[in-house]
């Protein structure tokens, strides 16, 4: 994999150059206010190194899903407010993306001032990766550096487009992300144990293939290990099962073995009566799910199988949730193995979204060797695609 080879913001000169930074700001907004401003402050190392060596730095990023054309609710106006206080200096904010208001405040800047753009996303070219956008949103710089990897996934113009005109390398979050996950892929402290879950084996379909040839254990729990279990002849009532995919599944069972690959399913399911958090729950084996009811969690003695795995780890890479942990009932499985990740002695990744949320909710975030901070990128990641958004930086020598 050549990502772990990328350079980095440290491999090129940046002084006195203006340097255009793509960050992911897309923070949550209430009422105009900013109610989380954990991206933000994450964005901080990358853009105080590009300060204190003397660069002028645009910084861009979308924010939200805006239409087409300006809308004030998808301002970043909030975020260059917020930036300006964090970083103890003030963040110019343009009014526009490429405009004449962008333009000349870029070409204004002085080493060691920073400004932002307008949400990139005003344009509709953006999404689309324009080249003549690209082509202007580069215009304003010398240096492109990328540190979005939450839409490293995604050819966009400012996330991968426009590195068809600029020097292009990575920023401090980009760099961590491909070194933790490129490390635990390629050479992984052993054993490897990957830890799958959320509803559909569909959506994880390619990280189960990329995984099993390098993995130890791979286990399976959510909504998706049903799948598993009824391919493999049990009973499991009315839970969530991909009758199209019960073929693949086997398929996969039959190359874990074939691979020396431990594959563990859960052994008992928290069972209701409907997917509600007040149904009716029981605990019973996994592959005897009664008629009528579904299996929304693992049960405590599938949670005790994964723990010990888990427990044994040299590496632990963890992506989705064991059962509906949205619902208080259903939520220990999620619970318990977040746990065990963090008080093994094993170099943890956290794929981002649903995982992570339980992770930092339960306050096991610094436990955590990496949490990335991406969901949909991460995945692509740990499926061995080459992301858009890293692809497009320059090798190092
Ligand atoms: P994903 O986006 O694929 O990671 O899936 C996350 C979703 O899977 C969460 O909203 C969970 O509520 C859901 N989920 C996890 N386990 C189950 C289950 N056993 N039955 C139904 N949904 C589940």
């Amino acid at each position: 994999m050549t990502s772990l080879n990328k350079k980095s913001i440290e491999d090129i000169p940046v002084t006195g150059k203006r340097v255009l930074v793509r960050c992911d700001f897309n923070v949550p907004l209430k009422d105009g206010k900013i109610t989380n401003d954990k991206r933000i402050v994450e964005s901080l190392p990358t853009i105080n190194y590009l300060v204190k060596q003397g660069a002028r730095v645009i910084l861009c990023s979308h924010l939200g899903r805006p239409k087409d054309g300006f809308a004030p609710e998808f301002s970043m106006e909030p975020v260059a407010q917020r930036l300006s206080q964090l970083l103890g200096q003030p963040v110019a904010m343009a009014k526009d993306v490429i405009g004449p208001s962008a333009k000349e405040l870029a070409s204004s800047l002085q080493d060691g001032q920073v400004m932002l753009l307008e949400n990139v996303r005003f344009h509709k070219e953006e999404t689309k990766n324009n080249p003549e956008f690209a082509k202007e949103l580069a215009s304003l710089a010398e240096i492109y550096v990328n540190d979005a990897f939450g839409t490293a996934h995604r050819a966009h113009a400012s996330t991968a487009g426009v590195a068809d005109y600029l020097p292009a390398v990575c920023g401090y979050l980009i760099q961590k992300e491909i070194q933790v996950m490129g490390k635990a892929l390629e050479n992984p402290k052993r054993p490897f144990v990957a830890i799958l879950g959320g509803a559909k084996v569909s959506d994880k379909i390619g990280v189960i293939r990329n995984l099993m040839d390098k993995v130890d254990t791979l286990i399976v729990g959510g909504g998706m290990a049903y799948t598993f279990i009824r391919a493999q002849g049990g009973k499991i009532g009315n839970s969530l099962c991909e009758e199209d995919k019960l073929e693949l599944a086997s398929r996969l069972l039959e190359q874990a073995q074939a691979k020396k690959v431990t594959l563990l399913l859960p052994v008992d399911a928290v069972a209701a009566d409907a997917f509600q958090a007040d149904a009716n729950t029981q605990v019973v084996a996994a592959n005897a799910i009664p008629d009528g009811w579904m299996g929304l969690d693992i049960g405590p003695e599938s949670l005790k199988l994964f723990s010990q795995a888990i427990a044994k780890a040299g590496t632990v890479v963890w992506n989705g949730p064991m059962g509906v942990f949205e619902m208080p009932k259903f939520a220990a499985g999620t619970q318990g193995v977040a746990k065990a990740v963090a008080e093994s002695q094993a170099v943890s990744i956290i794929g981002g979204g649903d995982s992570a949320a339980a992770v930092e909710s339960l306050g096991y975030g610094d436990q955590m060797t990496h949490i990335s901070t991406g969901g949909g990128a991460s995945l692509e990641f740990l499926e061995g695609l080459e992301l858009p958004g890293i692809a497009c930086l320059e090798n190092r020598e």
